[in-house]
């Protein structure tokens, strides 16, 4: 198949060493700094990339059970097939059935490059009657990543920690409804601090170009009105090409980003193979930018801010709830949930967040005291080598 994606701009850090290399004869002053990205470079690529992605989205009506293209949407991501082992529960099943999370995980090599994609599914997210509280258990999984995160981080063994955390969160929005329903705000509010999310509008197809429009700015303006803080782009740097100046900020014009999926590759008449849906009128071609921005999801999820919304949940809204967890430990009447203030990139660390039970405060507690303690046998070691070697070093220079 000729369909592919990339992982961003690939450096080419054998050759780059090797430029280095020749510089060094012709310019004395030479270090050898100009080398240190080549051996960040390789140490990375040979670790392989871990990224972990959650989709989640009500049904596509108010009353239906349809779903809202989801695991086709990741399939035409990734081009691979997630699902393989999906059961389906009956349509009257669903109107009981609870929200389960479940995690599947895919490792996708393309140019020597590695990822590890952990995919987080919300199946029975808003299908059941009674959806009050349904988002409980998703903010519960966010948080106990989190909360798994920070118990690795505190002890012995930090450096082979295996991050489950949450780095993005795709949010799929009907086409057929006015902007955002009741049940996407109530989500939306209730995982907007733990998690960069990226809003969909699924099933784009659906809509003509000009109702496309309406519904992006009624949604743009809803996350407005209702606070909602979706994930942030970066500035671009100065120093980018205007080629990738203009593709960026058509990306950030797009969102929410209006998608469709297919698992089909059709060929229209003859013509080239296209992953589509095809109609009787004609073709949507899921990687046609005139058709859905599915390309510029893709292109920003993979190529351009893969990292970046790794860094954002690191920095940000981990951050957040770390600082959150010391000021529990160091105020024990900082436990009030209800006080959380918002997020915001400036101040993470001003956030009360929920706090570890006590049991677990002092198991990591202990764990710290261990490691300090191991630290400080270590450096009376080294110190008791060095006074040995000196002195060794003295009675040779006396002989
Ligand atoms: P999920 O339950 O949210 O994972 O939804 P599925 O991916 O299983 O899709 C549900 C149905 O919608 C299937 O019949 C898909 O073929 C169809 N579907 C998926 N994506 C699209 C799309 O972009 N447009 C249209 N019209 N249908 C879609």
């Amino acid at each position: 198949m000729g369909l592919q994606w990339g992982l961003g701009k690939k450096r080419k850090w054998r050759e780059t060493a090797g430029a280095a290399t020749a510089s060094r004869t012709m310019d004395k002053e030479y270090v050898g700094f100009a080398a240190l990205p080549n051996q960040l470079h390789r140490k990375s690529v040979k670790k392989g990339f871990d990224f972990t992605l959650m989709v989640a989205g009500g049904p596509v009506l108010s009353t239906g059970e349809s779903g809202l293209g989801k695991s086709t949407l990741i399939n035409s991501l990734f081009l691979t097939n997630l699902y393989e082992d999906r059961h389906l529960p009956e349509a009257s099943a669903r109107l009981t059935q609870t929200l389960t999370i479940e995690r599947r995980g895919v490792e996708i090599e393309e140019g020597g490059i590695k990822v590890k994609l952990t995919l987080v599914d919300t199946p029975g997210f808003g299908d059941s009657v009674d959806c009050s509280d349904c988002w409980l258990p998703v903010v519960r999984f966010i948080e106990e990543q989190f909360e798994q995160y920070l118990r690795d981080e505190s002890g012995l063994n930090r450096k082979n920690i295996q991050d489950s955390r949450v780095h993005c969160c795709l949010y799929f929005i009907s086409p057929f409804g006015r902007g955002l329903r009741p049940l996407d705000v109530a989500f939306l509010r209730a995982v907007h601090e733990k998690v960069n999310i990226i809003p969909v509008i699924a099933k784009a197809d659906a809509l003509m170009p000009k109702e496309t429009q309406a519904l992006k700015q009624r949604i743009r303006d809803q996350l407005k009105e209702e606070e909602i803080n979706i994930y942030q782009f970066p500035d671009c740097d100065s120093d980018e090409d205007e080629d990738f100046k203009r593709q960026d900020a058509e990306m950030k014009e797009s969102i929410p980003f209006a998608v469709v999926g297919s698992c089909e590759v059709v060929r229209d008449g003859g013509t080239r193979p296209v992953r589509g849906r095809r109609y009787s009128w004609g073709t949507v071609e899921v990687e046609n930018p005139h058709h859905c921005d599915f390309l510029n999801l893709r292109r920003m999820l993979v190529q351009t801010h893969l990292q970046d919304l790794k860094e954002v949940t690191h920095d940000i809204l981990y951050e957040g709830y770390r600082a959150s967890c010391l000021q529990s430990l160091a105020r024990p009447g900082a436990r009030d949930r209800a006080s959380r203030s918002k997020l915001s990139r400036q101040s993470a660390t001003e956030i009360p967040l929920p706090m570890l039970p006590l049991a677990e405060t002092e198991k990591l507690i202990r764990e710290k005291d261990e490691e300090l303690r191991r630290m400080q046998e270590m450096l009376e070691k080294m110190q008791a080598q060095m006074q040995q070697s000196q002195t060794q070093g003295e009675q040779s220079d006396a002989l």
